[in-house]
């Protein structure tokens, strides 16, 4: 079996440095694909060892790019690496560092379209309850590419599919500041929002560095937080995650109101006396505002939720954004009234 000793912290050979990379091969950053390089390889270093022992992994690095946190990632000593890059210019640069080491395959392609399922090798799975399996991924993805993503990913693990088939494999990842601290937001934060819950629901959420937007080529105009998530052996909320999202979105879909107000959008309106059992049997004041609202609170109402979706299973359907369904689900209900009085 393999062991984190026969992959001893490498040193890579002596390579044109990443500026040179960006001169040979016309790298300049293109907005189209939100770029901003990290060229300081002392960094590129701090990040990569913030996401954590990488000695003798697999790990998955999206968006290489010029390759900073690309050759960081090599010199922990993992045992391969997979990048995933959009971008074909920055594929001769990566090519180097693979002749170089002979532990890099570089990919192409749209990191949301690419599944891990089979990336890594089967003998790296774990059970989900055991301890995170020597695989990681990482990446210093552009903003818009990143959202998206960890929303795409809260389902795979919930759902245990794409990478996480592999167990609970362990992310570190960047964002803007502000959706960072967004992500770790405890109840009453000014930060706290739906994406608080729904990520802290599925993983441990850690905020494990500012990094300045000055530390970027080109700087964006914002700073950037560096996030580390370990998916939770099981979710706060024992739930099908579009149940649970469908909660957490209808709860904060007007911040400053009550729940109460907020809720009415998950039922009919003529069944709005729905909301008052759902808060009742939750065990939650209908007048508490959303961002005081703890996780485990948010559980009990996704839990009165389900219930209610048991009993009455065109709730869980019910778009309050789509008139023709409310229609639909009126005519449904209708015909199943029709029906009980017949029997
Ligand atoms: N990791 C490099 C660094 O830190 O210097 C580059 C970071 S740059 C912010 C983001 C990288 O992700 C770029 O190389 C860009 O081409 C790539 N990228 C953008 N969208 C992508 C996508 N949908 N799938 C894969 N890579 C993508």
């Amino acid at each position: 079996l393999r062991s984190a000793h026969f992959y001893p912290v490498m040193r890579l050979p002596p390579l044109p440095t990443l500026q040179d990379i960006i001169r040979m091969y016309k790298l300049s950053a293109a907005q189209k694909l939100s770029q901003n390089f990290i060229l300081d390889m002392t960094l590129n270093h701090k990040i990569v060892k913030l996401a954590g022992r990488l000695q003798g992994c697999q790990v998955c690095e999206v968006g290489p790019g010029p390759g900073g946190i690309t050759r960081a990632i090599l010199e922990a000593g993992v045992e391969h690496l997979y990048v995933i890059e959009k971008d074909r210019r920055f594929f001769p640069g990566l090519k180097m560092l693979a002749d170089a080491t002979g532990c890099l395959t570089a990919h192409q392609g749209d990191i949301l379209r690419f599944s891990m399922e089979n990336l890594f090798p089967e003998d790296f799975v774990k059970q989900w309850e055991d301890s995170p399996p020597n695989i990681h991924i990482i990446g210093n993805l552009p903003f818009n590419v990143a959202t998206p993503l960890i929303f795409k990913y809260m389902e795979s693990i919930c759902d245990r599919t794409d990478a996480w088939r592999y167990g609970r494999v362990p992310l570190t990842l960047t964002f803007q500041k502000e959706v960072a601290e967004r992500m770790v937001a405890n109840p009453n934060d000014e930060q706290r929002c739906r994406m608080s819950v729904d990520v802290q629901n599925q993983c441990e959420v850690t905020l494990k560095k500012v990094i300045p937007g000055r530390a970027f080529v080109p700087p964006p105009d914002v700073d950037v937080g560096l996030v580390h998530f370990v998916p939770r052996t099981a979710p706060l909320i024992n739930l099908p995650y579009r149940l649970v999202t469908k909660v957490t979105r209808t709860v904060f879909h007007h911040r400053q109101k009550m729940i109460k107000n907020n809720l009415v959008k998950l039922f009919p309106s003529d069944q709005k006396e729905l909301v008052d059992e759902m808060l009742k049997h939750a065990d939650i004041d209908p007048e508490r505002r959303p961002v005081t609202v703890k996780n485990m609170e948010f559980a009990r109402l996704c839990h009165a939720y389900n219930s209610i979706c048991t009993r009455l299973p065109y709730i869980l359907q019910y778009d309050h954004r789509n008139n023709t369904s409310v229609r639909q689900y009126e005519a449904i209900r209708h015909l199943e009234k029709e029906l009980c009085s017949q029997l």
